[in-house]
């Protein structure tokens, strides 16, 4: 077996790479300790996406670098094994699988984690030799809606703009976009050009007031799952008022008189009451699109999570193109990616239907032109299965192996039990990922070591088509491996090793480039993503690439370093006739209505300081602080309607599932609609996955899920008790029926609840969840523990605080309602040698000693800045605006997510 190259320590400890996170695809300056395996971060400021900024997470990458929860060896079965043993297991059976029940009966699921490499091989051995479309990816839960409408406008997956046009514009629509959240660095950007240029209007489309509003001029909170209505209004008023561009049209589009036609009814009236807003406000928002040479559409989630996602977007689309507003300086339709990857495995055809560098089973001699290319005479015919149908076939037992790489598809996936029972009852499942204790792995006949973000080589592309470098920091832990190499080392087992040749990521990234020039501008048809230009890189030259945009053609490469800034720029699309393509549309309500039983909406998404299943972004603890628990955010009058208190605990369910989390009473929210985070695992959270509720209906044409839109049922979760425990060590299990654990620097924190009375007592049961803590310890036995209790029979109260020589090990507070004592001020006891006294008394009481401060929730995470620290600034110090904030406590100095919270605390507390 070939190994990887060896490992080059950096001449330089100071390596650029990209962050593992967004799809902003900020540029990360990392120091390297190699001796202590650790590294520093800061933003790159030569990289054009973030120049020198990080956001929250990004901020924290470094604490990300661990070996905790990392899964550092192959193994089958539970049982550790070779490298040698793992690939002839996966080998051997993936061939006697297709052997037995054809090419079919497997499927790859990727992930927008993946490399451009790692997926460029996975994606060739599937379909070019195995012989099978099924390989997809976690890119279908994102982003693939607007895949799909691309290709349907412009002919091909080409987002026209670059970051650098919202500098330019003069209208910025963001659209189903929590941006302030989600691509934190780019809401800066926002945030700045409207500080710089004033005019700048903001417009925020969302049916949640989000944190994105606090730099909005208008937003228009329109009714889950309408935006094909407002867009087909907006459509409309740019007929009925003189606002198409003849010329563009006659010149660069097709199909305007149809969709002009579909439109023909969305009269303000019509649409307003589609989408349950005022006239005034779409008549604002309308006005300003129509009076604006060069506005901008962000659009994220909120319109490709739909099961009219792909309408959605060509609705966005069509305005554009019927004024001309498109593939110019500070304008057009621009989709922001969710994860750090999702356009690089769009580059090399990670989607079910796609072959590889933007050619796929439908267009015609695609298939022929890339089995040519690669040499196989096995390519697959026929697409493969998207992810909601692909597990489906898990499920019946038709797909009988299943590789999963670098995702966690039974928290992340809609109608997540299902997932988790198909892959139970599956006959082979292989998981390769970096992280040990994340709920597929549980599920997997094998497991194979990948490496992790600090030792990943290859490239990545961004939101605006923007190909940068990962840089390997670290040498792979353990027995960790490249997942290029995994693939390859199983391929050339299945005896394919002539067309994986591979000996490092600069060897693939060739072969995706010469394949992005194989045959290009054929027949009268060009495929735009080209980046031909960078074929000929030799190892040096792709080590040392600098970000640049595609595509990049043998002319322009690798002189010109930035690639090009607008692809139709010449308004030649990639379509037979070169023009773009308008859609005729109609606007369909959600596919599943609330109903008696189910009357809310629950719709869900992301928080500012979380990443997907938390599998990394969970081991920094500064990052656990901003939002400990999952949450359900609720307006006030449904919090009346169903009985629900702000901070208990509400129980959310329909026919396929149910969860838990804490209730958030907010008038952010429209009645009739709940909100949940996506995040949560079953190992922080034993009944905070809402991934099991979210139905798998999905749309007709790109088949990404709705997961904005499932009817739900809501009820009080009526626990017999409430508590916490703050302990040095952690709970091996879940001990009660709602337990929640927030990982932090030297300590646990488990948030409770229960369902039934104590057995006996608070103080029994606390003793054997202590005894619990310490029975695997050979230092500290129970019986060495020092304990001093607070029990109040008739108020139900009860606290403990449990040390070892002096040091604080475990605190423990229990009462009968969800208003517990503040924990806040806890955590720092735990650094401390010893407890005074005082501090002893005070955790007994509840409440922090005199003089010492309980700073509060975290509110900045890049500063650890809690909220009763900021109140207090502010009243001390008559503070008004949020820079004031800033220069005292430095809080939202850096990367600005905390800003639109320090305003709001400002606003309240002044
Ligand atoms: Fe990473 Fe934040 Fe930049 Fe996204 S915005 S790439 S998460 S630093």
């Amino acid at each position: 077996m070939s190994q990887p190259l060896q490992y080059n320590p950096p001449a330089r400890k100071i390596i650029k790479t990209t962050c593992a996170y967004c799809g902003v695809g900020c540029g990360v300056l990392a120091t390297v300790d190699e001796k202590n395996r650790s590294i520093q971060v800061k933003g790159d400021q030569s990289h054009p996406a973030n120049y020198g900024k990080l956001c929250s997470k990004g901020s924290a990458l470094a604490e990300t670098v661990t070996l905790k929860n990392r899964l550092l060896k192959p193994s089958i079965n539970q049982q550790e094994c070779s490298w040698d043993q793992a690939i002839n297991e996966v080998s051997h059976r993936f061939t006697q699988i297709i052997n037995d029940h054809g090419p079919d009966a497997i499927a790859f699921y990727g992930s927008g984690q993946l490399l451009t490499e790692d997926y460029y091989v996975a994606n060739k051995l599937m379909k070019g030799f195995i012989g099978s479309g099924n390989m997809d990816t976690n890119s279908r839960l994102c982003m693939s809606s607007t895949v799909a409408g691309q290709k349907r406008a412009f002919g091909s997956d080409t987002m026209p703009g670059s970051y650098s046009d919202i500098e330019r514009a003069d209208l910025i629509v963001l659209i189903g976009s929590n941006t302030a959240w989600c691509h934190p660095i780019l809401f800066q950007r926002i945030r700045v050009t409207k500080e710089k240029r004033p005019h700048v209007k903001v417009v925020v489309i969302d049916p949640r007031e989000t944190t994105t509003c606090d730099i909005a001029d208008l937003h228009l909170p329109l009714k889950i799952g309408s935006d094909v209505a407002l867009f087909q209004g907006l459509l409309h008023y740019l007929d009925q008022h003189n606002h198409l561009d003849q010329a563009f049209i006659t010149e660069h589009v097709e199909g305007s008189q149809e969709s002009l036609e579909s439109a023909r009814d969305y009269d303000i009236k019509h649409t307003a009451n589609l989408c349950n807003l005022s006239e005034a406000a779409l008549n604002q928002f309308y006005q300003w699109f129509a009076n604006t040479d060069n506005p901008l559409s962000l659009y994220s989630q909120g319109v490709n999570q739909s099961s009219a996602g792909t309408d959605k977007v060509n609705a966005i689309i069509n305005c554009h193109l019927i004024t001309g507003k498109i593939a110019k300086p500070g304008m057009g339709p621009f989709s922001l990616t969710g994860q750090p990857n999702a356009m690089g495995g769009r580059e090399v055809g990670g989607l079910a239907h796609q072959l590889a560098a933007h050619m796929d089973f439908a267009t015609p001699n695609d298939i022929d032109r890339v089995a040519r290319f690669w040499q196989t005479d096995n390519i697959a015919q026929r697409k493969g299965l998207a992810a909601v149908e692909l597990f489906d076939n898990v499920a019946s037992g038709k797909i009988k192996a299943i590789w999963i790489m670098g995702t966690n598809p039974i928290v992340s996936m809609p109608n997540a039990n299902k997932v988790r029972q198909a892959l139970h009852q599956c006959e082979f499942v292989v998981v390769s990922d970096c992280i040990l204790n994340q709920d597929t792995c549980a599920e997997a006949n094998v497991l194979l070591p990948a490496a992790g973000w600090s030792e990943k080589d290859g490239t990545v592309t961004n939101s605006e088509r923007r190909i940068s470098r990962q840089r390997a920091l670290l040498p792979c832990a353990g027995e960790s491996k490249p997942d290029w190499w995994i693939i390859t080392q199983i391929a050339n087992a299945m005896g394919y090793s002539e067309a994986f040749p591979y000996e490092k990521p600069a060897d693939i990234f060739r072969e995706h480039a010469r394949l992005s020039g194989f045959e290009n501008h054929q027949e009268g048809r060009f495929r735009a993503f080209n980046i031909s230009g960078l074929a000929s890189l030799s190892d040096q030259q792709y080590q040392n690439l600098l970000p640049i945009q595609w595509p990049v053609l043998p002319s322009t490469a690798p002189d010109d370093v930035n690639g090009t800034q607008r692809a139709f720029a010449d308004f030649q699309f990639t379509t037979p006739s070169k023009k773009a393509h308008c859609i005729a549309l109609q606007y369909h309500a959600p596919v599943n209505a609330t109903t008696d039983e189910f009357p809310l909406i629950l719709n869900t998404g992301r928080i500012r300081d979380q990443w997907h299943t938390m599998s990394r972004t969970a081991l920094a603890p500064r990052l656990n602080q901003h939002k400990p628990e999952p949450f359900v955010e609720i307006h006030p009058d449904d919090a009346k309607r169903y009985q629900l208190i702000d901070g208990a605990i509400a129980t959310i369910h329909n026919q396929q599932a149910k969860m838990q989390a804490r209730i958030v009473v907010t008038s952010t929210q429209h009645v009739g609609n709940i909100f949940v985070p996506m995040h949560w695992t079953s190992d922080l959270s034993n009944r905070g996955r809402v991934g099991p509720l979210v139905n798998p209906v999905v749309d007709p044409i790109s088949f990404q899920p709705e997961s904005k839109s499932t009817p739900v049922a809501i009820s009080l979760y009526e626990a017999n008790w409430h508590g916490f425990i703050l302990s040095r060590q952690r709970l091996a299990n879940a001990i009660t029926d709602y337990h929640v654990e927030v990982p932090n620097t030297d300590h646990y924190r488990v948030e409770l609840a229960h369902t039934e009375a104590f057995a006996s007592s608070p103080q029994q049961w606390a003793e054997t969840v202590v005894q619990s803590l310490y029975h695997t310890n050979t230092d500290i036995t129970f019986d060495k523990l020092e304990w001093q209790t607070y029990q109040d029979s008739s108020q139900h109260q009860y606290r403990a605080a449990v040390f070892y020589q002096q040091q604080l090990e475990a605190v423990i507070m229990i009462g009968p309602i969800p208003k517990l004592p503040e924990r806040d001020w806890i955590p720092q006891l735990f650094s401390q040698t010893e407890i005074s006294y005082e501090e002893r008394l005070a955790l007994l009481s509840g409440r922090p000693p005199n003089g010492s401060s309980n700073v509060g929730p975290i509110v900045c995470a890049c500063f650890n800045v809690g909220e009763n620290t900021i109140i207090d600034a502010i009243q001390t110090h008559s503070v008004s605006q949020y820079q004031q904030v800033g220069e005292l406590l430095k809080a939202g100095t850096n990367c600005g997510s905390c800003v639109p919270d320090i305003k709001r605390l400002i606003k309240k507390h002044t």
